[in-house]
């Protein structure tokens, strides 16, 4: 019952020691086994919870151990190639995601980008094209920089939408199904898809069925 005994990435794990985490939460405890044995996952998550370490311990453990993906994706350039891509309503949401992912990553080769709207976006251009495997984005922002051909979903490994709910509230659904639609991995086993909300009306069980395959629902 600590995180030393989940078998996470070990520059992860060392950085994990180092925010002094030690007890995995009850999201973390049950969310994070199911994730690095890549599984879908839909999560029921309240603020407060842990949740953001749930969907990012998987993710910076799965970054830094494919390899072969990294090269690319973090190598930089006009556009940028990320592996894996966190979706979240708010620019505040998007920021904590950054900065608590960045801690996570520390002194890691994963490099990290966050893209949110009421902002120039010529300076998260700039940061782009320093190279980035983990995009934090919010639906709408993103949705333009894909259009302006700045960033691709091709070569997306690993998406995580968190406070899914809020998204949808916020009227970005079309969005997010226009995001979804453009990653190549949507086959079962290739793309790994993690959601977390808050609470699952009709339009989120949709939306599960819709991106996530063969998934575990999870409720803590
Ligand atoms: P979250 O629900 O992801 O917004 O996390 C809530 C707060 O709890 C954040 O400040 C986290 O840094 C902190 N936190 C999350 N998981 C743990 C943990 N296992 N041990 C200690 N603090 C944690």
């Amino acid at each position: 019952d600590a995180f030393a005994d989940i078998d996470l990435a070990e520059g992860l794990t060392k950085n994990i020691k180092r925010c002094k985490y030690v007890k995995p939460t009850p999201i973390q405890r049950h969310a994070i086994p199911i994730a690095i044995a890549g599984r879908d996952l839909m999560a029921c998550a309240q603020t407060g919870s842990g949740k953001t370490a749930a969907f990012c311990f998987p993710i910076i453990s799965g970054v830094l151990n494919d390899n072969f993906l990294t090269p690319v994706s973090a190598r930089g350039g006009k556009v940028a190639y990320p592996i894996a891509l966190i979706l979240s309503p708010t620019r505040e949401l998007s920021c904590q995601i950054h900065d608590e992912a960045k801690k996570f990553a520390y002194q890691t080769r994963v490099k990290i980008a966050v893209a949110y709207g009421g902002a120039p976006i010529s300076l998260q251009f700039r940061n782009l094209e320093r190279g980035v495997d983990i995009l934090v984005a919010t639906p709408g922002r993103l949705a333009d920089m894909i259009e302006r051909g700045r960033v691709s979903l091709k070569r997306i490994k690993y998406l995580a939408l968190d406070e899914a709910d809020r998204m949808l509230d916020m009227g970005f659904e079309p969005q997010i199904r226009k995001i979804v639609e453009k990653m190549d991995m949507p086959q079962p086993g290739k793309r790994q898809t993690l959601l977390f909300s808050a609470t699952f009306p009709d339009e989120i069980q949709r939306l599960a069925s819709d991106f996530l395959s063969n998934y575990i629902f999870l409720a803590v």
